[in-house]
């Protein structure tokens, strides 16, 4: 038969074989499973130590609940909804009569402003029995009742219709208001009735206004409702007497079907929760600011029998993955983690401020996160996992046992060879731990050798605090806060975890991947039709940070054709038999070195941050450009230099590959080989900016061979006169935050003995600088542009195939149509003939 073990074994199998055939190097001695006798044991000693705390109590709470299962449902557990979360309404009893008439509201000041109630014509409501009243609810909302700590009973049932034309009493004014039909009541949300508060809902005055002049009286309505009085009750900044009346209007909103009547609702909620004050017709409460007076309202609300809280999801449905649709339980005498405890929310806060993310920017979410967690049922009925230690009908649910397991895998190492401790005292866990007694006191109450002991408190001493924990981002509000409580809950400071990173999804063709709906694409079938490298590199040169990887197969086959280029670069490199290491560095040698620096430094700085993307950009993509510029330029001796580091960068990414390619490079494997360090006395500023002279002129050239398109028979360089030099020296001296001072720059240029020469030229050269004044840089200074050039004569004739003569435009020698005055500083003058 299919045990729920035997299916635990299965899919861990199954995992392990897919985690192993893409290469990812996981210490396998540590691995164990949730459900093992020592690892529950472990779990009861965490446990007894919150309990120890008061951090678990039994009380009431709402949870979400599947009513087929018969148990609280927590996040993975859930097929559809996974976000909804659960909202207290508060419930305010209007009566009709001696029938209380609950309406629910998130905003329980509006009560203040109430103007009829709305009820659906079409609908069916209940008369039910609650507790020791008599309500009128929809059907739905009946049955959401059952699930409450009330007690209930059904009576008969009562159409909408025959609500409509009613008046009902405001509990909290006295004020008597008419019950009105409205199509858009959802008997499916609250109680399937709604108060009326049309100067600040949009909805309630859009529908109110709908019904002015229209033909009521086969509700019994023969009043004229467009004498109804608007009741103002908040006072906000930038709003006059009915916010509900200025948001319809200034937004244009038609008619309550118009999509933008929500965004009105939104707005004026918006800026009344922020800035609102409540005005003086709320009695007590006048003055008091919006944002902060649910609270206080529902407190008094509730002690003066007028309202009663109903919790609703803040989306629906929510869908069990059995399929069933779960509503709200309040479970009676149900364990619970006390996340809300304020002493426990504070130091995780705490620890939160002294830790690393990645990214930063994802701090406000975890800060409001804490802000919002409530108390958590950390137990169930039914399921795997380990017995509550005190209580051993429930078992601790999935998401609470697995908190601080990292520093289980110290103690799997020897559990898997054979250490029993599924029998041992918490004096075991406390010295291991907690650093609590004295390894000989362990060893005298477990019967473990006292060498073994002091090797695993070693061990944990050797990999405690955790440094990074690496995680999806549908994780923050649970896994990984709940790793940050139970760490600061078990943990003296210094062992708090020092940085959490975030990752994103990843989608298949632009579509979501799921798991029951499909489309899903599983790793065990990406490496088994791409092959591991290919897979491991696609994904991680799209992926950095929270940002989802979108999985297309193009560009999947162009990563494939990029590393079979890689691959066969290199194994061209290592057959290369002429490359003879031992000669003198040649500029572009010492160029193609600094590169390489330069490119570790960036990978480097980016692996630091988790930016797999951009490493991958910096150590493959970029740095392959220039192995192609280093070898165009007719470099050669370095490559195995290059390629040595180039191999060790590319390791964590494509390691099979790069295993492979280090057997004829290094010593060993390359996955233990370190990773290559860049060596600042290798950057070498002049050769990179010979380099780029080069190129720049190079390009230049051809730009006007491709505009000319005539075959040249010689080109003509000039490089930069002495004098432009100069001025370009003092335009950088007299150029403060990319604004050149241009009487100041004349006057040193005219003091300038070299440029006063040029008196003519001078004035225009220093409108040209003036203009660039925002990019000029030091940089073409640094080098000897036509003892650069006149050194690289061989190379660029070979590469323009056409004879090239190098002039200083000091001394222009032939200089037919006096080309070398346009010679600057990094731009050579150029003449083709
Ligand atoms: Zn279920």
């Amino acid at each position: 038969m299919d045990t729920p073990e035997k299916i635990v074994i299965y899919f861990r199998r199954m995992a392990k074989a897919a985690m192993q055939s893409i290469g990812y190097s996981i210490d396998w001695r540590r691995e164990f499973t949730t459900i093992e006798p020592a690892y529950s044991k472990f779990i009861e000693w965490q446990y007894g130590i919150l309990r120890s705390l008061d951090y678990i109590v039994k009380g009431s709470h709402p949870v979400r609940w599947c009513p087929h299962d018969r148990n609280p449902v927590e996040d993975h557990d859930i097929l559809k909804g996974e976000d909804a979360t659960i909202l207290d309404f508060a419930l305010i009893k209007f009566r009709v009569g001696d029938q209380v008439v609950p309406c629910a509201t998130l905003r329980p000041e509006t009560v203040f402003g109430v103007t009829n109630l709305w009820v659906n014509p079409d609908v069916n409501y209940v008369v039910a029995r609650v507790n020791d009243e008599t309500w009128i609810v929809s059907k739905e909302a009946y049955e959401k009742l059952t699930f409450t700590d009330r007690q209930v009973a059904c009576g008969m049932e009562v159409s909408g219709k025959e609500l409509i034309g009613k008046k009902a009493t405001n509990p909290l004014t006295g004020a008597e208001v008419i019950i009105l039909p409205a199509s858009f009541v959802d008997p499916d949300n609250g109680s399937g009735m709604v108060m009326s508060v049309p100067a600040h809902a949009p909805f309630d005055y859009l529908a109110l206004k709908d019904l002015y002049g229209q033909d009521l009286r086969g509700y019994g309505i023969t009043e004229d409702l467009s004498k109804i009085q608007f009741i103002s009750l908040i006072e906000s900044p930038g709003y006059g007497e009915f916010p509900a009346v200025e948001s319809v209007n200034e937004l244009g909103v038609k008619d309550q079907d118009d999509p933008k009547a929500e965004e009105a609702t939104k707005m004026v909620y918006r800026r009344e929760f922020h800035n609102g004050v409540l005005k003086a017709n709320t009695g007590q409460y006048a003055g008091l600011a919006v944002s902060k007076i649910k609270d206080i309202l529902l407190g008094d609300f509730i002690k003066n029998g007028i309202a009663e809280i109903f919790y609703e999801f803040s989306e629906t449905p929510v869908i069990c993955r059995c399929g069933t649709r779960c509503v709200i339980m309040m479970v009676r005498d149900q364990w619970f983690l006390e996340y809300s405890d304020p002493e426990w929310k504070a130091r995780v806060v705490d620890c939160l401020s002294k830790m690393r993310l990645i990214p930063e920017e994802i701090r406000v979410e975890f800060e409001n996160k804490i802000d919002w967690l409530k108390d958590k049922a950390c137990a169930r009925r039914k399921g795997l996992g380990t017995h509550l230690p005190w209580d051993k009908e429930w078992l601790i649910e999935s998401l609470g046992d697995s908190t601080i397991y990292m520093s289980y895998y110290i103690l799997a190492k020897y559990v898997n060879v054979g250490m029993k401790i599924d029998k041992l005292p918490p004096e075991f866990f406390e010295y291991i731990f907690l650093n609590h007694g004295t390894a000989e006191n362990a060893a005298e109450v477990t019967g473990i050798p006292l060498d073994t002991i002091k090797q695993i408190r070693s061990d944990f001493v050797y990999w405690y605090p955790v440094d990074l924990r690496t995680s999806g981002k549908d994780l923050i509000a649970n896994h990984l806060l709940f790793f940050l409580y139970h760490h600061v809950a078990v943990f003296p400071q210094e062992l708090w975890p020092k940085a959490m990173a975030i990752n994103g999804f990843v989608s298949l063709e632009g579509q979501k991947m799921s798991k029951s709906k499909g489309p899903l694409l599983t790793l065990k079938q990406a490496v088994a039709e791409n092959g591991a490298d290919v897979t491991r590199l696609y994904i991680l040169a799209n992926a950095e940070y929270t940002q989802d990887v979108d999985w297309k197969n193009d560009g999947v086959a162009a990563a494939r054709a990029q590393l079979e280029r890689f691959y066969n670069f290199a194994r061209e490199i290592l057959e290369d038999k002429s490359i003879n290491e031992g000669t003198e560095l040649s500029l572009i040698d010492r160029w193609m070195l600094s590169r390489l620096q330069r490119r570790i430094q960036e990978a480097t700085t980016a692996m630091e941050n988790i930016q797999t993307r951009r490493t991958l950009q910096s150590a493959f993509y970029l740095l392959f450009n220039d192995l192609r510029w280093y070898q165009r330029r007719g470099g050669k001796n370095q490559l195995r230099r290059v390629l040595s580091a180039w191999v060790r960068l590319m390791a964590p990414f494509t390691p099979h590959v790069c295993e492979e390619l280090w057997t004829s490079l290094g010593d060993g494997y390359v996955s233990l080989a370190t990773w290559p360090e860049a060596d600042p006395a290798l950057i070498d500023e002049q050769a990179e900016q010979a380099e780029e002279l080069l190129e720049r002129t190079l390009n230049d050239v051809q730009e006007i061979l491709n505009v000319t398109k005539a075959a040249p028979k010689k080109i003509t360089l000039y490089t930069s006169p002495a004098w432009k030099q100069e001025m370009l020296r003092l335009a950088l001296k007299t150029t403060k935050e990319g604004k050149l001072d241009m009487s100041a720059l004349m006057k040193a240029a005219m003091a300038n003995k070299a440029i006063s020469l040029h008196k003519k030229d001078a004035p225009k050269y220093a409108q040209k600088l003036a203009k660039a004044a925002h990019s000029l840089g030091s940089e073409v200074l640094s080098l000897d542009e036509f003892e650069t050039l006149s050194w690289e004569k061989a190379y660029l004739e070979s590469a323009l195939a056409v004879s090239v003569e190098i002039y200083s435009a000091d001394k222009a020698g032939e200089d037919p149509k006096g080309k070398s005055r346009q010679a600057e500083p990094g731009r050579p003058a150029i003449y083709i003939e």
